[in-house]
């Protein structure tokens, strides 16, 4: 970021309400002079060999891993998540990223021959603009610089405005390894305007967003009118559908925990518990204790499981659903509560029932500490209520037959299903993404990288390299 920009901004720590940076916030200005940095950077970036790239990829994930503490910290006081939990999701998490795009690399079909013997290559598209939220800051950066820079592509990124500060740490973690000037930029501010000044600018190939469903869809209009690619990771109102012969304990207290991860505010988040209706008070019960037995506090404290939500307007955004929800007819069993804490963001986790299928809480994406549990008729009612969604990014399915599981999760329309509670692998290459509205493209693994990457067929090529 050029120092000279107009004016600063605050970053504040949502558990302590304390200013712990400052950042400037770049002019709309700033857009045009920041693209053609990257396009400078793309001209030296892109004429590297792959293997150089890989390697610059393994000396960033090292260098995170270096400073693995600082980054869960920083990270932490951002957005509020218990440090433990920005370690591992915040670090390990992108490190293994990293790495895992390195080996793509080395093994993807960068030049290859079609059936009529005439080459393919695949190089990087361009300068990418990627625009990021504020959740999981540090993985939604990486899970696009990561694919862009191993592609050959130099980036604009423009991080969230509530956390700005880990985006600056990452950038001068990439000076520090010898990435080259303007192969990766940072542009700080808001979206509305120096975001929107990028996406109104010429010379970029690639937008990739992660964000809300109303800016992605702005976004995704703009790119087209520049015949620009859009990659657009949205919003989701995911389902866990809980079958009759699931063991019932284990998928809520699972469904519960992976709700709650972060305080709720993750897109792909199990935020509609669907079980069959005999088993609802029991289920409604079990999710209770759970969310009752989170320790809500100091995300500094390693006894802390929850930590705030990221901003006041987090906060009461989810408030306003649940105050919504009771006079709609719901019952918040338990959480929504604010009144204990006198500083920070702080609400405790809910669990909310007797819902209509058509209630607001039913169906639209809150973003933060709240399960809705809703009971199903069997299993054709349970794929129809799965599927009744705009969103489509994730689904979980519980039986305690895996056959049944997984004709199950072959019906359900969203981008990522879960069968009985399976986690992200130790190599995050599974690919992430929406169906419906909840986006276009993928993330991560071999298709996460084919979003920064041009085709170009040469026919009559004269076989160089093969002889
Ligand atoms: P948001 O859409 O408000 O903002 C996302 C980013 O877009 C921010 O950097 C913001 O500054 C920028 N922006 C806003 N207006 C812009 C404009 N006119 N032009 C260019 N950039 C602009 O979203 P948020 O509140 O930061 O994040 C929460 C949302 O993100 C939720 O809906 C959540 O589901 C979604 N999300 C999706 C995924 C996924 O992978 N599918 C992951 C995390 C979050």
């Amino acid at each position: 970021m050029r120092p000279e920009a107009a004016a600063e901004f605050e970053v504040v720590n949502p558990a302590t309400e304390e200013v712990i940076g400052v950042v400037p916030v770049a002019p709309a200005a700033f857009a045009s002079e920041a693209i053609a940095a990257a396009q400078a950077g793309f001209g030296v970036w892109a004429a590297t060999d792959v293997e150089a790239r890989a390697r610059m990829l393994e000396r960033l994930a090292q260098a995170m891993e270096d400073h693995r503490s600082q980054l869960s910290e920083l990270t932490s006081a951002e957005i509020g998540t218990p440090v433990k939990d920005a370690a591992t999701g915040q670090v390990d998490l992108p490190v293994r990223v990293l790495r895992s795009y390195a080996d793509i690399a080395r093994k993807y079909p960068w030049d290859t021959r079609d059936a009529a013997g005439s080459a393919v290559v695949r190089e990087g598209a361009g300068v990418v603009v990627a625009i990021t939220p504020w959740n999981f800051p540090v993985h939604q950066i990486i899970a696009k610089l990561a694919p862009a820079l191993v592609a050959g592509c130099s980036v604009v990124l423009k991080p969230a405005e509530l956390t700005p500060l880990n985006a600056l740490f990452l950038a001068a973690l990439c000076e520090s390894i010898g990435l080259p000037p303007g192969v990766f930029n940072v542009v700080t501010g808001k979206g509305s305007v120096v975001g929107e000044a990028l996406l109104q600018s010429d010379g970029y190939e690639v937008v990739s967003f992660t964000g809300s469903l109303q800016v992605g869809r702005h976004v995704g209009e703009v790119a087209g009118s520049k015949v620009a690619r859009a990659a657009l990771e949205l919003g989701g109102k995911s389902p866990a559908v809980v079958l009759d012969d699931a063991d019932l304990t284990t998928a809520v207290q699972t469904t519960v925990r992976n709700c709650f991860v972060n305080a709720g505010q993750k897109c792909n988040a199990p935020t509609r518990l669907l079980v069959p209706r005999a088993r609802l008070d029991e289920a409604v019960e079990i999710a209770g204790e759970v969310a009752g037995s989170y320790v809500v506090g100091d995300p500094s404290d390693p006894a802390t499981t929850m930590g705030p939500v990221a901003s006041a307007a987090q906060r009461d955004v989810v408030t306003g659903f649940l105050d919504r929800a009771r006079s709609d007819g719901a019952r918040v069993v338990t959480g929504g509560e604010t009144q204990q804490w006198e500083r920070g963001y702080f609400l405790t986790p809910a669990i909310v029932t007797d819902v209509s299928r058509s209630a607001e809480i039913a169906r639209e994406e809150v973003f933060g500490p709240v399960l809705v549990v809703m009971a199903h008729d069997g299993e054709e009612d349970a794929v129809a209520l799965a599927n009744d969604s705009d969103y489509g990014l994730s689904a979980e399915v519980w039986s305690g037959d895996p056959g049944r599981a997984a004709r199950l999760a072959r019906r359900i329309k969203a981008g990522q299903v879960r069968v009985n509670g399976v986690r992200t692998p130790e190599l995050p290459v599974s690919p992430f993404g929406g169906y419906k509205r909840s986006g276009i493209g993928r993330e991560l693994g071999e298709l996460g990288l084919d979003e920064f990457v041009e085709i170009k067929a040469i026919l009559g090529d004269p076989f160089v390299g093969e002889e």
